[in-house]
């Protein structure tokens, strides 16, 4: 008898795969596909939602803080164009001035909205939606839940869109795009149980994916967010944006290494938390950049009147934006005044009651006493900068969310444009269900502007499950899970928090050599219930995702927001640009231009650099 081999896997007949059809696929169930879904339902569109996880298990679900809407219900001078400008003023004028205009008008109906739903908010003493202080917000601002807003605002979307028609695909990894012509004509995705894969036609596809994080090594995010509506979009053509600008958040938590990286919420600053080094000083006071100067308290007794309510006082340095935070944390650390973990010390127990901490903040007092075993209600936590966000990502058109790609759209923090150089925290819940309604409308418009329905391509649909099997049916090649952390410690030590020239191009070489490795990846065993597989189908999309952030940033030369140079220090005025990423020529290779941002209309102009007064008093 002959030596037994294992016989390739390979696929000679499309009808061997269940399709699916629907006329809008939504890849992605976390706040921004749900309502994505919901609109399409709403429009009479047949609609399915596919999720790499279970319904209920996206990134959405971890958010704490809250959601940014100018409902004025604690401070009355609150209004839209007061959050406008906050967010100009966050995403340091790089934000796309038609989003931030209908991001902050839309916001507050969308919370209502959600209220209707069924969702339930803390409430004010009158019986109002409560808001909280938050970073870079003028006004308590944020809508919450306690500090487990996220999961109210998913389980409100997904017992919602179950009940308008949804059809959801669980534990099922959209793998790459279909194409008729330049449309989009569906996906091919594998269900992770089984390792079966399937078909979905759609007229419409909505990717709603999240971020990249995981590229990182110490991150807030979970291993969902493996950049794959950008690797996806990015192989189908479409253009990526500024993926330069990642938001490292200021405070995650620093030890023990288990949990390093996970979040601290902003909310235990904005619920009056100071941040300390170590000789006990609040630093802070040290690095108010001089835009922010006339609107932040430069005392301690100043900033203490405003935690105390004083209207007339301005606020903490502590609120100052992330990225000014972020910065300021690694300078301390850098200079030798760091915690005895690497970070710096945040103290609520010596300034707010231990009842109401434990109010307020539930989910911070458990997360620090059973990860840390450590009581925040008695001592300080030590943080630390965390990769959290990407303000790039996919490019898409300011009203109807449509990307590049005819047929793709985009919506939630896989879209670029919205936050510019920097997200304000409690931004990206509102943006979720402002955005993810718009690009449920844009589908409708685009899938009844139809004169036929695309076709499905038999020989793209074999490309990409050749793909995925060739993983499997290579006799050896090298191991996913060492690959991804090579990746993970190019992308922290050469494109983190401080970047510089020398460094940069370092990572473009070690990525070049990662690339080789992802191109030589093996999963043994058989394709079901794989989780090898799995990471090594990632590897793709996370290897784009790091180089397109790296070749953005080097281009930039200036500091911005969320990207920060060493070598480039401040802003200068010819980068007020996006960084525009997509495949091109022959080779296909990875190209960066930049973009000049499009002049705002002068109403909005006026508005973004308006004296803070002038709006309040109603003047503008
Ligand atoms: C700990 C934490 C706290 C936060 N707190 C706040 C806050 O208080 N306020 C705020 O505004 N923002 C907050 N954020 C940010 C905010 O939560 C996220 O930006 C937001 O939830 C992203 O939503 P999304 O719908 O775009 O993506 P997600 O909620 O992450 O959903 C992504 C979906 O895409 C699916 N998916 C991905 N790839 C594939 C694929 N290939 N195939 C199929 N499905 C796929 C996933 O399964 C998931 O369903 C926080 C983030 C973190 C990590």
């Amino acid at each position: 008898m002959g030596e037994y081999k294992i016989r390739p896997y390979i696929m000679t007949d499309i009808s061997e795969i269940t399709t699916f059809e629907h006329d809008v696929i939504i890849v992605g169930a976390g706040g921004a596909g749900l309502r994505a879904a919901i609109e399409s339902c709403h429009q009479g569109l047949s609609t399915g939602v596919v999720c790499k996880s279970l319904l209920g298990k996206a990134h959405t679900v971890m958010a704490e803080g809250g959601m940014a809407a100018a409902m004025g219900n604690v401070d009355a001078r609150d209004n839209w164009k007061i959050h406008f400008r906050d967010t100009m003023r966050g995403g340091k004028f790089l934000n796309n001035w038609r989003m931030a205009e209908r991001h902050a008008k839309e916001a507050p109906d969308r919370v209502r909205e959600l209220e209707e739903w069924g969702a339930v908010f803390d409430r004010t003493l009158s019986g109002l939606i409560s808001q909280r202080n938050f970073g870079g917000h003028r006004y308590p601002r944020l809508a919450h839940v306690g500090d487990r807003t996220g999961l109210e605002l998913i389980r409100t979307l997904q017992d919602y869109a179950i009940h308008q028609g949804m059809k959801c695909y669980m534990e099922c990894t959209a793998l790459d795009l279909l194409k008729d012509g330049e449309r989009v004509s569906g996906l091919v995705g594998y269900f992770r149980e089984t390792g079966r894969f399937v078909i979905f036609k759609a007229k419409a596809v909505v990717f709603a994916t999240g971020g990249a994080g995981k590229a990182w090594q110490v991150t807030s995010n979970s291993w969902e967010y493996t950049g794959d509506g950008y690797g996806m979009a990015y192989e189908a053509g479409a253009d990526l944006m500024d993926m330069e600008f990642t938001q490292f958040h200021p405070t995650g938590m620093v030890w023990p290494p288990s949990v390093r990286g996970i979040l601290v919420t902003e909310g235990v600053r904005g619920d009056g938390g100071i941040l300390l080094n170590n000789k006990g000083e609040r630093f802070m006071f040290g690095y108010i950049p001089p835009k922010f100067a006339a609107e932040t308290a430069d005392t301690v007794e100043e900033a203490n009147r405003w935690l105390a309510g004083d209207k007339s006082a301005r606020r903490p340095p502590e609120l100052l934006t992330r990225d000014v935070v972020a910065r300021a944390i690694n300078a301390e650390v850098k200079g030798g005044r760091g915690s005895p973990h690497g970070g710096v010390f945040l103290d609520i127990a010596s300034r707010v009651p231990a009842d109401v901490i434990k109010k307020k903040l539930p989910s911070m007092y458990h997360q620090f006493k059973e990860l840390a075993e450590l009581d925040i209600t008695k001592e300080p936590m030590e943080v630390g900068p965390t990769c959290h966000y990407f303000m790039g990502g996919i490019r898409v058109d300011p009203d109807s969310q449509m990307s590049t790609i005819p047929g793709l759209f985009a919506c939630g923090e896989c879209s670029g444009g919205m936050h510019g150089a920097n997200r304000l925290g409690g931004n990206s819940l509102s943006d979720l269900i402002v955005f993810g309604r718009l690009a449920g409308l844009g589908a409708k418009e685009y899938v009844r502007s139809l004169k036929n329905s695309p076709r499905i391509n038999e020989s793209q649909v074999f490309s990409i499950i050749k793909r995925a099997t060739s993983i499997l049916n290579r006799e050896k090649g090298t191991n996913p899970y060492l690959v991804h952390e090579d990746l993970q410690k190019v992308m922290q030590d050469n494109v983190g928090i401080m970047r510089q020239e020398e460094e940069m191009k370092k990572a473009l070489i070690e990525l070049e050599r990662i690339k080789e490795s992802v191109s030589q990846v093996k999963a043994e065993g058989t394709s079901q219930y794989n989780a090898a597989w799995h990471k090594a189908l990632d590897l793709r999309n996370l290897l784009i995702s790091a180089e397109a952030v790296t070749r953005g940033a080097l281009m930039r030369q200036e500091s911005r927001g969320g990207h920060a140079r060493l070598d480039y220090e401040g802003e200068r005025d010819e980068w007020l640009a996006y960084n525009v990423v997509s495949r091109k020529g022959s080779d296909g290779k990875m190209v960066v231009e930049k973009i000049k941002r499009p002049e705002p209309p002068e109403e909005l102009k006026k508005i973004a650099y308006a004296k803070i007064e002038d709006l309040e008093i109603g003047k503008i």
